[in-house]
Formats: structure tokens, sequence, C-alpha cells
């Protein structure tokens, strides 16, 4: 690497107007150390920084990227789209066409509304189970990570199982104690909390869990969820920000064919730009405001900018029928060659795929759930990364998040990767 003095500068600055210099934590570098870069432009598979240092991109803005950085369709979409105006307060007809290409493809969804965030998406899902449910808990599950919300912050307590503990100060007890806790992949957690709580009017979940590193759900444990929420009058919210239309063009369904009562999507139905989406069953969407007692709402929700930039990343995936299987192909081409160095370098390594996303970690055993996850080597995670940067590959500054395939890299770009995996690992271990 040539020089990283201008991100040094513009991370110092920075610090003094904005908490912690970045506008969302993990930025920051806080778990890996180092300096972030601050980037000034992005195109296809490539992020370039301030000091014009190029990078392969697995971050692709952590997952709304599934075409690559600024992609020609959806840039001149939006590049039309702004001359109309940039908001209007009032209906389109996009917002339709968007919501109708939602509800055509995802399963369950029967009518849906659009946010700016995931964050709203899940925060107002929960509000809605809660009135349609007419019961104030919720089960979430360790690991998972659903936006920052008051009733989300919230980790296990003492022992799973049980009601959870606040996550971050600011959010009261008193919210917290409607959230329980429980472990991923495993359902007696669940009948715990149920048990212990008798009050659980919904589950969230994410299918794909993208947010602990790449943490698949197994095909027994949704489908049991799905079972024991029919039982026992709970709705299921299954939480598809990031795996929505990028696991499969039909997210987590393929792989499970579990259904939710409402489900959430985000980042590449935004197709880079801020939009999200909460939809589901239409008699529990229908007591949404204005028909229904729930109220939501948002000045900027259905930006018609955001969703030109989300209609015209759907119908560039739309028009490649082969894209899912290209994506999950260079993931898995991505994640053997990596296991095949580590082995040779006798690194203990996990891998995880589920369609263009990976997840990679440094730990002697499969991943099931996030105590499994946090066994992982993260300062020889923190090494990797500064090695890898260092070399033009860019990897999120994190060991527990997930790495994302686009379609803009190809078999060159994956083996010129796996071939700095193994000058890393070899300067390194
Ligand atoms: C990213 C993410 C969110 C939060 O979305 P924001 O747009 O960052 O608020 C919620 N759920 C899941 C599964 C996510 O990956």
């Amino acid at each position: 690497m040539e020089s990283i003095r201008n991100s040094i500068n513009d991370f110092n600055e920075a610090k003094q107007s904005i908490p912690g210099g970045v506008n969302s934590p993990v930025r920051a570098y806080g778990s890996v150390g180092g300096t972030p870069r601050f980037i000034k432009e992005a195109k296809g598979a490539y992020v370039i920084d301030e000091d014009n240092n190029s990078y392969i991109d697995f971050v692709q803005s952590y997952g709304p990227l599934i075409l690559g950085h600024s992609h020609d369709v959806v840039v001149d979409a939006v590049q039309q789209a702004v001359t109309r105006g940039l908001s209007y307060g009032a209906p389109t007809e996009l917002e339709t066409t968007l919501a109708k290409e939602i509800i055509s493809t995802c399963e369950g969804v029967e009518k849906v509304r659009l946010v700016s965030s995931g964050t709203e998406a899940t925060m107002s899902a929960i509000r809605l189970a809660r009135a349609f449910s007419g019961k104030d808990d919720i089960i979430k599950f360790e690991g998972c990570y659903h936006g920052h919300s008051d009733s989300l912050l919230v980790k296990a307590g003492s022992g799973l199982a049980t009601f959870g503990e606040t996550s971050s100060k600011g959010v009261i007890q008193d919210i917290a104690k409607h959230t329980f806790v429980a472990k991923y992949n495993n359902l007696d957690s669940v009948y715990e909390c149920i048990k212990s709580s008798k009050n659980i009017g919904a589950i969230i979940i994410e299918p794909i869990a993208g947010n602990m590193g790449l943490v698949p759900a197994k095909k027994d444990f949704l489908q049991g969820l799905r079972d024991i929420c029919d039982k026992e009058n709970i709705v299921l919210i299954i939480d598809e920000v990031m795996s929505g239309f990028r696991a499969s063009l039909k997210g987590s369904y393929p792989f499970y064919e579990v259904v939710g009562d409402l489900s959430t999507y985000g980042k590449v139905i935004g197709g880079g730009m801020p939009l999200a989406a909460f939809g589901g069953r239409a008699e529990i969407m229908d007591m949404l405001s204005p028909i229904g007692g729930v109220y939501q709402a948002g000045t900027l929700s259905g930006n018609p900018i955001a969703v030109t930039a989300g209609l015209a990343t759907l119908a560039v995936i739309k028009q490649d029928s082969k894209i899912y299987q290209r994506l999950e192909s260079l993931a898995n081409r991505f994640a053997n060659g990596f296991r095949d160095i580590a082995n040779k370098h006798n690194i203990a390594l996990q891998t995880n795929v589920r369609g263009s996303m990976v997840g990679f970690f440094f730990t002697e055993e499969p991943v099931y759930d996030w105590e499994l996850a946090a066994k992982s080597n993260t300062k020889f995670y923190s090494k990797f990364h500064a090695g890898m940067l260092d070399r033009g590959v860019n990897f999120a500054p994190s060991q527990f998040e997930t790495s994302f395939i686009c379609s803009a890299f190809n078999e060159a770009i994956i083996d010129e990767v796996l071939e700095k995996i193994n000058d890393t690992l070899a300067q390194i271990k």
C-alpha cells in the first residue's frame, strides 16, 4: 500500500465533528484497529480511497450492492429520476410498482409498506405484531441483529431464555424486560422463553443470520419455529433485510420453505439508496394507520429516487436468470479456496455460504450460533484484515460481518484474492 495519509487526516478531522468520526460504529475499525479508509468513489468490484488506493470490495455497503458499485443501469435510472424531483410527500405510481414487485416475488407478502431503513422496518413489524397478537413480549435470538430500536437492543440476561438486559445505555430495562433472548438453532431455548414469559406475541429471526458472521439457520429449526408460532398464536417475523433478494431472488425461502407472517426487507431492494420495507399477511398489514390503529409514518418513506434505484436493481436481477447461480458459484470458489489455503498453513477456518453471502471464522468448530461464533480468534482476524487491506482487498472491519459477492466479481478476481490470502496467511500465521 502506497500511503493512507489522507485517510488518517480525514479521520482525525471527522472525529472533531462526528462522534468517533463515523455515522455507523463498525466503520471506525474499533474491533480491528487501524484507520478506516475514506472512500472517494467506487465502481463495480472496487472502492477507491482518498489516497487513490484501490480495493477489491467484499463489504459492498454491507449488502445492498448486489450489482456492485455504481452499476450503469441503476445510476442512469437515478440520474433521470432526480430531474423530476427529489421528494413529493405524496403517493407515486413508482411505489405501487415496487410494492407489486415485492409481493409477486416474496412468499407470504400480500401487502407491503416502504420505509427508509431496516431499523424502521423491524421496529414497525414488531409494533404491528404486538397489536395483532395482543401480547407484549417478543423473542429474539442471540447474535441476530435487527437494527437499533429499543426493543431489539437487548442481550441475553443471566442465562439464556430469560428476559434480556439492555445492550445499550439509554434503553430502559422496562422495555428490555419484554424481549426474551433465545439461542439460535435451538428450539428448546424457544420453548423455555415461551414458558417463562407466558405472553410472547412475536418471534423475530434472521433466517440466514448475517450479523454474527454468516450463520444459516438449520432447516428443522426454522420449520420448528413456524410450528411453534402456529400453535401458540405468535407472529413470526422473518427479517430478510440482509438475505432478501440476496441469498436468492426469494431470499431465504428456497433454502427453508418457511413463510413468515411478516417479513422485513432492506439493503438490496434499495440498490444502495435508503429504502426498506415490511410486509406480510393482509389482515395484519391492514391494522396499519390510516386504516387501522397501529401508527407508522415517514416523511421520506417511498422516496422516488430510492424506489427508482430499487426498481432498477430488481430489473437487472430479473433479466439475468443465472445471476444467483453465478454469484453462489463464485462464493463457493472463494470459500473452498480459502479453506484449502488455511489448511495448507495449518490455520483453523470455518466457512458458510448462502447464495452470494459468505462467512468465514478463524475457529476449530463449525459455527451454528453466537456462542460458537464468539470462539473465533478475533486477534488473528484483525491481522488478517490489515494484511488484506495492505494488499488491496477490503473485508469488513469485524470478524462478525458477512462478506458479499457482487455481480461485478468474476473468477479472476476471486483467484487474485485467494493469492493475496495465501500471502497474508504466510506472513501473519
Ligand atoms: C442491516 C440489518 C438491519 C438494519 O438495517 P438498517 O438499514 O441498518 O437500519 C436489520 N436487520 C438485518 C438482518 C440487517 O442485516
